[in-house]
């Protein structure tokens, strides 16, 4: 009932040194399956997610006592030492030793990407929103221990091996389409358990890092002033080359239409307008890529308004470049969505994500084209609105409905 080809993985890191580097690239995809724990297994997983928890938050806690005395970020190895090898013989932190190791160390590797994206985004490294600090985890929230090859294996019978917790049952709803990398068990608020799994198939597409809590999601408003706004009120600007690109094509076009036809002036000026497109193209798509790749990266699902694209360039005569944009990005959002196995919804472009109020559900929002200028506004219930981010959550909102009634395209 699972496919695994071992051999297409297993084979690429061989691949590697024969072939040009960018010729070989993997694209990790994400499964999640249902999980059914025993009583006893439901234990050791609480145990687990305990520790887990444990030496994130010390590793967390390390690593601003150290900022604090000015000290710098210790390493991961060094955090390995000190909140689990030495930890465990302490009498406060004697528990950890009861789980399984890999977990634990995940979690340092998990607290350090999150302290990179961090510093990444404050840098301007980073594509796509801001990304805050990393924060303690609470018992409240969703549950999750990841294990590497050392700690799990997929038995013949089916059952899910992990270290210290057992044969878990599992739902197989899907084949895996390789053999996985590692295995996310979650709990989530609700009591329910899954097992995400990591598997890495070679792809033209660029790599993807496994979303560190399964249950983030985001709206996507997309763009009259900004590319597009975010859950949270985070943006993604339209970058500056937009404009410069735009004026740039302009000017050549006039240029060309000055031209003598037949002449070799034309033919010149023909060439530089084709050039200044392509250079459009490859610029465009070059960020586009970034953007998409950072949205699928942070988020499990995605729910988008489907555009009509014309529409949106009221009355203007060519398309903009922000138009043509926000077309490549629906299609590159949706297939990259698909391939990373996140949810995906597009809202209908009649829904009223602008109009409708997000917290009483009127239509009371600004309509038309007298509204577009509207930023902020106020509801008859007293609601204040952010017009883009009132939008966002209607958007997450009829996405999340459509998912839940089996509606989605995907
Ligand atoms: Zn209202």
């Amino acid at each position: 009932m699972i496919v695994c080809s071992l051999s297409r993985v297993a084979g690429l890191g061989a691949l590697g040194l024969s072939e040009p580097a960018d010729r070989v690239r993997l694209v990790h995809l994400r499964y999640r399956f249902r999980v059914y724990p025993t009583v006893p297994q439901r234990s050791a997983l609480a145990r687990t997610f305990g520790c887990v928890r444990t030496v994130f938050n010390d590793a967390v806690a390390a690593r601003k006592a150290a900022h604090r005395e000015g000290l710098a970020y210790p390493s991961t190895a060094v955090l390995d030492k000190l909140l689990i090898t030495e930890a465990k013989r302490t009498p406060e932190r004697a528990w950890l030793a009861e789980v399984s190791t890999v977990p634990l160390q995940q979690a340092l590797r998990d607290c350090h990407a999150a302290w990179r994206n961090f510093f990444d985004s404050v840098s301007g490294k980073r594509a796509g929103g801001r990304v805050g600090p990393p924060r303690f985890k609470r018992r409240s929230h969703t549950q999750a221990a990841r294990y590497t090859r050392r700690g799990f294996s997929v038995k013949a019978n089916g059952r899910l091996y992990v270290a210290k917790v057992g044969d878990l049952r599992v739902a197989w709803s899907r084949e895996l389409s390789a053999d996985p990398s590692s295995v996310t068990i979650i709990k989530t608020a609700t009591g329910k358990y899954y097992a995400s799994f990591v598997v890495a198939v070679d792809d033209g597409a660029d790599l993807l890092e496994p979303v560190a809590d399964p249950d983030t999601e985001t709206g996507i408003d997309l763009g009259l002033k900004a590319f597009a706004v975010l859950r949270g009120g985070k943006t993604i600007e339209n970058p500056k080359f937009f404009a410069q690109m735009e004026r740039r094509l302009k000017k050549a076009q006039r240029a060309l239409s000055r031209k003598q036809r037949g002449s070799a002036n034309r033919v010149g000026a023909r060439l530089k307008v084709a050039k200044i497109h392509e250079r459009i193209r490859n610029r465009r798509d070059d960020w586009l890529h970034k953007q998409v790749a950072a949205l699928v990266g942070e988020n499990q699902a995605l729910y988008v308004e489907d555009l009509c694209v014309q529409g949106l360039s009221r009355g203007r005569a060519a398309k903009s470049i922000q138009d043509a944009a926000l077309g490549r990005f629906l299609t590159l959002l949706e297939s990259k969505a698909a391939r990373a196995g996140r949810t995906f919804a597009k809202v209908d472009r009649l829904f009223p994500s602008t109009r409708l109020c997000s917290a009483c559900g009127a239509l009371t929002g600004p309509k038309g084209l007298e509204g577009l200028g509207v930023r902020v506004w106020e509801c008859g219930c007293g609601a204040v609105h952010d017009r883009d981010g009132n939008a966002e959550i209607n958007i997450r909102r009829e996405g999340k409905r459509l998912v839940a009634a089996g509606l989605a395209d995907t």
